[in-house]
């Protein structure tokens, strides 16, 4: 989100740092776990259907569908399907998403 000009404003008027830090100690306090994605994750571009990588695409680029399956997609949608999907085999199995530094996963709700 941060490579986005206007996006990098918006998060960094928040201080995403602080909000980073506020999720990490909430979560902490209420024994939960806390999963960031790695801010290369092409969660955009990752059909949540069949992980077919579709390539990057402009932020006005809002819906698109997938050239393996032909799944029509809403972006942003079809970013929290593959950030969720992740985020919890991240927390189930750790080490069976290739890179083990593409997410960091912070306390264990488990
Ligand atoms: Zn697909």
């Amino acid at each position: 989100m941060q490579q986005n000009g206007n996006l990098a404003r918006h998060i960094g008027g928040a201080g995403w740092n602080q909000i980073v830090r506020r999720l990490r100690d909430k979560c902490k306090w209420h024994r939960r776990t806390l999963v960031i994605a790695d801010k290369w994750f092409p969660s955009s571009q990752r059909c949540s259907e069949c992980g077919h990588v579709d390539g990057k695409k402009s932020l006005d680029v809002r819906d698109w569908t997938c050239d393996e399956c032909g799944t029509c997609h809403d972006r942003d949608i079809n970013a929290a399907k593959n950030l969720s999907r992740v985020g919890q085999t991240r927390i189930q199995a750790p080490g069976d998403l290739g890179k083990p530094d593409a997410f960091e996963v912070v306390g264990s709700g488990r």
